[in-house]
């Protein structure tokens, strides 16, 4: 009888579902992932993020075993807007600023109600965790040159060699679209079809765009009205082989605009957001013709 017993608590035991989730149905990966980044905020100072309660959604894993996050904020169809931050590992405000945003969205949903906006606040996650952070992902490679652009296969390498001089900071890889944070990225837009993407860095301290010229006056107007409102210049920097800029703004015509942070210093995120979101809520109301 014993014997019975203790063979149905057993069967019992072993069509029990083991728990694939860790607080708040949170898959388990992403659960430990968000602890090594609340950690990580924690060193840096940045005690004002509340990482858990937004919904994150994963796509791919990196090579340091850290899943590729993003969360969605409102159910439109259309005129999707993507926040792209910490492509760049050591660009560390850059994260900072896109994990306050979500907060910022989590909590004010009459922002999002008619929109669909996507935020991928840590696109190098490898990057950003390490010790020391790194521009570069866990293999090495610039996530910034590996998209697969036209250009890619008769430039990336050539360039990074003869005008970057074979900065480490800068190597595109051995082929295009090669890493797993590229590939998120491409994934990410192609399944939100994203009218607009802004992509935060830093230090170099200006805004740039690459997009459709169609559209070109009306926008750069509307850009140079946002520069002069938060006190931040307006640059052409151009593109690269493999660069998001190229592959987006260029080749498929999505608004793409880059916020360059004027520093990389932990310490300035809450100062830039403050700066900065002006420029994030009405690049949300920014009408794209022909969209
Ligand atoms: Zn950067």
């Amino acid at each position: 009888m014993q014997a019975r017993l203790v063979c149905f608590a057993l069967v019992f035991f072993l069509l029990i579902p083991a728990p694939a989730a860790g607080r708040n149905d949170v898959p388990r990966d992403v659960d430990k992932f968000l602890a090594s980044l609340e950690g990580k905020c924690g060193k840096l100072g940045w005690t004002d993020l509340g990482l858990r309660g937004i919904q994150w959604e994963r796509h791919r894993v990196t090579r340091g075993r850290n899943p590729l996050v993003f969360c969605r904020f409102g159910g439109a169809k259309g005129d999707c807007v993507l926040f792209l931050g910490g492509v760049h590992g050591d660009e560390l405000p850059s994260v900072y600023l896109l994990l306050r945003l979500a907060g910022y969205l989590r909590d004010n949903p009459a922002l999002f109600r008619d929109k669909c906006i996507v935020i991928a606040p840590l696109v190098n996650p490898d990057g950003f965790l390490c010790r020391t952070p790194t521009r570069v992902n866990a293999n090495g490679i610039d996530i910034n040159r590996n998209f697969p652009t036209r250009d890619w296969h008769a430039d990336a390498l050539r360039k990074w060699k003869s005008k970057g001089n074979g900065n480490r900071r800068y190597y595109p890889g051995r082929k295009p679209g090669s890493e797993q944070e590229t590939l998120f990225q491409i994934a990410l837009i192609k399944r939100f079809k994203p009218a607009k993407i802004l992509s935060v860095h830093s230090p170099l301290g200006f805004y740039d765009f690459d997009g459709p010229t169609s559209d070109l006056d009306s926008f750069e107007k509307w850009l140079d009205g946002i520069s002069r409102e938060t006190d931040h210049p307006l640059k052409k920097f151009g593109y690269f082989p493999g660069s998001l800029g190229n592959y987006a703004g260029h080749e498929r015509n999505v608004f793409t605009l880059t916020l360059e942070l004027p520093s990389s210093d932990p310490v300035k995120g809450a100062e830039f957001f403050r700066k900065f979101q002006p420029a994030f809520l009405k690049f949300l109301d920014l009408k794209i013709s022909g969209r």
